[in-house]
């Protein structure tokens, strides 16, 4: 039981005591504790690598977004399940054309919510929505330090001069405040600027240049994008890690390498019910079945996930550390992989032993 929870100890809970049992008694009775609503796939920013972010004309193609009615009722039926902490996230939420109304009653229902946000939006009427139902935290996606940056990485004008002026507002409001920026070639000498910007605010910030492409639909230029040599030196490091102290197991199933296994979900903004953002199925739709049910077909589907054949044979398998999202974006599915993902892992891998 200890290592297969492992995944969620690194959630911010699992220091306290308290927190901690409430999470190991929702894994172990499959309990939905924690959910996340992605609202819309919207956004006013477009950005370079983003894998959600559809324009409106695309939207049709892969769904339809639900109405403020329908995710009231997929948000009773959660709590109901138990659900406690809630993520409402995008694209850009705060751009569902029903977002106010969908805000006020999730507000009301008293979840934990978090509200991940490029904070640009933060202002007049929304500002006085979030002052009058503040979430319990907000997440913000930070792409640099100035507007020249945010133009070279979410292609608009005045990025930054508008994400500082939400991220303000957030803090005179006393909303507790995390950035988060994703680090590509574009801002990747801003990094030092996007570290001071948080320290003069005294606000928690981290840097991910973990970029995924999209198998949702969104035009991603991750693979163009991403700062390869910082990654090829993290995966030279985690495969050192796995050759000298922890080898992957190839028989613990792809869903226990996941935070939310047993005790998360997404629900897309479709109405399509996932454990991971990155993947494209299963595609249980919530929207039109009780949430209980969509539940447990989920855990039903994390049980049944198996590696790809090829995994079970492949002579790498000890030291290539993946998730079924990985699989999901680099391969375009958590049931294959492809010569150019293995590859890229093998090389490495060869140069290791050699060493
Ligand atoms: S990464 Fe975030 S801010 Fe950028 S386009 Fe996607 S949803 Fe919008
Ligand atoms: S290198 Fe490819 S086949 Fe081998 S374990 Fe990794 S993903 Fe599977």
């Amino acid at each position: 039981m200890s290592t297969e929870f492992e995944p969620a100890c690194r959630r911010m809970e699992w220091l306290d005591p308290f927190y901690k049992s409430v999470w190991e008694k929702a894994f172990a009775d499959a309990i939905p504790i924690s959910g996340t609503f992605e609202l819309t796939p919207r956004c006013n920013f477009n950005c370079r690598m983003c894998y959600v972010h559809l324009k409106p004309d695309q939207i049709p193609k892969y769904g339809r977004e639900l109405t403020a009615k329908e995710w009231i009722r997929i948000a009773e039926e959660a709590k109901e399940a138990g659900t406690t902490w809630l993520c409402v996230t995008g694209g850009e939420p705060l751009m569902h054309p029903e977002f106010e109304t969908i805000w006020k009653e999730l507000c009301s229902m008293g979840f934990f919510i978090t509200l991940q946000t490029n904070a640009s939006l933060i202002k007049g009427k929304t500002a006085d929505l979030l002052a009058k139902y503040p979430p319990r935290g907000a997440k913000i996606t930070l792409y640099g330090s100035s507007d020249e940056v945010y133009e070279k990485v979410c292609r608009v004008k005045h990025g930054f001069t508008d994400a500082d002026a939400g991220i303000r507002a957030l803090c005179e409001m006393k909303i507790p405040v995390q950035l988060i920026s994703t680090v590509i070639r574009q801002n990747e000498d801003d990094i030092k600027r996007m570290a001071f910007y948080a320290y003069i605010h005294r606000l928690p910030w981290m840097a991910t240049g973990g970029i995924k492409a999209s198998c949702r639909g969104a035009e991603s230029e991750a693979r163009q994008v991403r700062v390869e040599n910082k990654l090829e030196e993290q995966k030279r490091e985690e495969i050192k890690r796995r050759l000298e102290k922890v080898p992957v197991d190839i028989n613990r199933k792809p869903c226990t390498y996941c935070k939310d296994y047993r005790l998360g979900y997404w629900v897309v903004w479709n109405g399509d019910m996932r454990f991971c953002s990155f993947l494209n199925e299963p595609n249980i739709p919530v929207r039109d079945m009780p949430f209980q049910k969509a539940w447990e077909e989920l855990i039903r589907y994390e049980e049944a996930l198996e590696w790809p054949e090829e995994c079970r044979t492949c002579e790498a398998q000890k030291v290539c550390f993946k998730c079924a999202g990985t699989l999901a974006a680099e391969c375009g599915s958590p049931h294959r992989v492809t010569e150019e993902y293995c590859g890229r892992v093998r090389k490495i891998y060869d140069e290791m032993k050699g060493e």
